[in-house]
């Protein structure tokens, strides 16, 4: 399996695209045009700005986050974009699939994605797993101290999230929320 990366313009934030799956649509490129399934890790701003744009191309896109992600994906104060030159506010709700901790997504083509809720960063923190990748969003951030400061952020809750995730990553690899310029863990 092939997974596509891309630093997106805003905040050096990730994207990751394989298989008609995307996780956390950002700057919105050619080949988005087959996603079936929008995988988010977080609703901050600058992993869900595409999002609007990706729908448009990919109306039928199912977009899997939790309930605090879906509050925030519709409001902009609460991703923050309110903040920015371009306020985000989700046009397509009905796109929206709520998850609940440690479920699994049908991914189709035998693949699944578990969930496993990682709130500290923010409320609305899921890390997938996905065959032997971790995709962690800001979470956990290798070499990167993560943030807590944020509205719905958790330095204790942070701590067990940032735990659980190195259990994870033992035997898979990880794929965070940001550019990486160091693998030092
Ligand atoms: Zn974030």
């Amino acid at each position: 399996m092939t997974v596509h990366s891309h630093i997106n313009s805003l905040f050096n934030s990730m994207s990751y695209v394989f298989n008609g799956i995307l996780i956390d649509p950002g700057d919105v490129w050619n080949g988005f045009n087959n996603v079936s399934i929008v995988l988010l890790t977080h609703a901050h701003f600058d992993h869900i700005y595409g999002l609007n744009e990706l729908l448009m191309i990919s109306p039928t896109a199912k977009v899997y986050t939790n309930v605090i992600g879906k509050e925030m994906l519709l409001n902009a104060r609460k991703n923050l974009s309110a903040y920015h030159e371009t306020p985000f506010v989700l046009e397509y709700p009905e796109s929206v699939v709520i998850v609940n901790d440690r479920e699994t997504v049908d991914l189709g083509n035998g693949l699944t994605a578990k969930v496993v809720f990682t709130p500290g960063h923010n409320s609305s923190c899921i890390s997938w797993i996905i065959d032997n990748m971790v995709f962690s969003g800001d979470s956990l951030i290798p070499g990167v101290k993560t943030a807590t400061n944020l509205p719905g952020g958790d330095k204790e809750e942070s701590k067990r999230s940032e735990k659980l995730i190195r259990q994870l990553i033992i035997n898979r690899d990880i794929f965070p929320g940001h550019q990486v310029l160091t693998r030092n863990l």
